[in-house]
């Protein structure tokens, strides 16, 4: 995987603001913030997306984002923190090597959550079924 740009950073090739290290997993702030302190956590293993990735090292990696987060919420004070996963393309996900994102979040910061769409019953109880299958 020598052209994923994030197993650069894991390497050092590409330089990034690193904030926690360990042997399996590397975090560091997002060049295109949404807010500052927005953190990206990955493994230093190449996976695609967590989808792909193997259930003990996502087991560890939500671990190690929850103490990110704790951590990102108390130094900057934000009131409170996004965590979440852009898998493939359609899911707008443009960095192919498994991430999770933590934006801290703040009262003022004027960001909207994703809008929502109305359905009938009829829908909600088709995809239940379909989903369960
Ligand atoms: P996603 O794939 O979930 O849409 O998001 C990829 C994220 O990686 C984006 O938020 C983008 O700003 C960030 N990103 C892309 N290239 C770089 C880079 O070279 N360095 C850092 N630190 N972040 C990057
Ligand atoms: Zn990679």
């Amino acid at each position: 995987m020598n052209d994923c740009l994030f197993c650069k950073i894991v390497s050092g090739e590409i330089p990034s603001y690193k904030i926690y290290e360990d042997e399996d997993f590397l975090a560091f702030l997002d060049i295109n913030p949404v807010n500052l302190g927005h953190t990206l956590v990955i493994p230093k293993k190449h996976s695609t997306n967590i989808l792909e990735m193997e259930d003990e090292l996502s087991k560890k990696m939500i671990i190690v984002v929850k103490k990110i987060s704790q951590k990102i919420k108390t130094s900057l004070k934000s009131d409170g923190i996004n965590i979440l996963i852009n898998n493939e393309a359609g899911a707008g996900q443009i960095i192919f090597h498994t991430h999770i994102h933590i934006i801290p979040r703040f009262k003022d910061d004027g960001l909207q959550h994703w809008p929502s769409k109305k359905f009938t019953s009829e829908d909600f109880l088709k995809t239940a079924e379909k989903i369960k299958k």
